[in-house]
């Protein structure tokens, strides 16, 4: 497998205003997400809790189902939600903030939803080869390929980015892939108590969720055990309040971009200079670790 990524950020990016015919769309499949965020990030329980250990319980959102057909299904504000027993089914993912970025090898900078941890400026990832990076990224396109499944790598071709998937052969020494029946309490949880949902599927689907309501999943997904639908509620509670509380540079930087932002895919107001400016002041100068460049 090798890549082309510099300039391209496809895959930490919702480039689908930049050509919505050419992107993918994580509601394909057999349980489309409530959410509508672009290319989520699946987190294991030890990448969640190592977050939450960080100080950075507050970059973490979760993900809930439609049922496919033959699934168990609860239901919350009214709507069926894929379930194992009685329990909504969910993974955690980085929270995408709008940004200032010029992706897929654009030059213009438009307001695009990209991960918490992208770099505006040079498109890199500040945790790219840190402890915290993780596995899902670590591994892209390799589950892809190996299931002869499209890459966003080829999405971004497709688009006229340039050439990105130079060497398709799958890594030797992939992970399992993070769906899958060995994933239950390790990248797909079950949260125990649905009675507190109310009102949570509503603020998915406005993409209006609280920091409470992150801060739940976040416990539940922290107690829970590998293989298993039980949670410990000591365990959860305490991640829970530890999520809560959190208020790392990440978090308030998501605040602050999306406070600034202009609307999905319009044009950043700013010329390069004052672009930079702010996100120095806005991430790095907030304490996000920076990124080397590509030179
Ligand atoms: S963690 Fe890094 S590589 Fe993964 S989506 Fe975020 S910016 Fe991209
Ligand atoms: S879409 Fe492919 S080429 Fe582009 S940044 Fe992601 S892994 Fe690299």
């Amino acid at each position: 497998m090798e890549l082309r990524c510099e300039g391209c950020a496809g895959c930490c990016v919702d480039w689908r205003p930049l050509d919505p015919d050419a992107a993918g769309s994580d509601r394909a499949g057999e349980r489309p997400p409530l959410d509508d965020a672009y290319d989520l990030v699946p987190l294991t329980r030890d990448e969640v809790a190592a977050f939450l250990d960080d100080g950075l319980g507050d970059i973490l959102v979760p993900r809930l189902f439609e049922p496919a057909e033959r699934d168990l299904s609860v239901s919350i504000d009214g709507v069926e939600v894929a379930a194992a027993r009685d329990r909504p089914v969910f993974v955690l993912g980085l929270r995408k903030p709008p940004k200032p970025v010029a992706p897929i090898g654009t030059e213009e900078s438009r307001w695009l939803d990209a991960c918490v941890f992208l770099d505006p400026t040079t498109l890199q990832c500040r945790i790219y080869d840190d402890d915290r990076y993780p596995r899902t990224c670590a591994t892209y396109p390799g589950h892809n390929l190996e299931l002869g499944v499209e890459t966003e790598c080829e999405r971004v071709e497709d688009a006229g980015g340039g050439d990105r998937l130079l060497d398709d052969e799958s890594p030797p020494d992939l992970p399992p892939p993070a769906f899958g029946p060995q994933a239950l309490g390790a990248t797909i949880f079950a949260y125990p108590n649905p009675d507190d949902l109310d009102g949570v599927v509503d603020r998915i689907r406005a993409d209006a969720l609280t920091a409470d309501d992150r801060a739940r999943f976040v416990g539940a997904a922290v107690g829970s055990r590998p293989g298993s639908l039980s949670v410990d509620r000591d365990r959860m509670a305490e991640a829970r309040a530890r999520a809560r509380d959190a208020d790392s540079w990440a978090g308030r930087a998501v605040r602050e971009w999306t406070d600034r932002a202009g609307a999905d895919g319009d044009c950043v107001d700013l010329d390069a200079e004052s672009r930079d400016r702010l996100v120095s002041e806005l991430e790095d100068d907030a304490g996000a670790p920076g990124t080397p460049g590509w030179d």
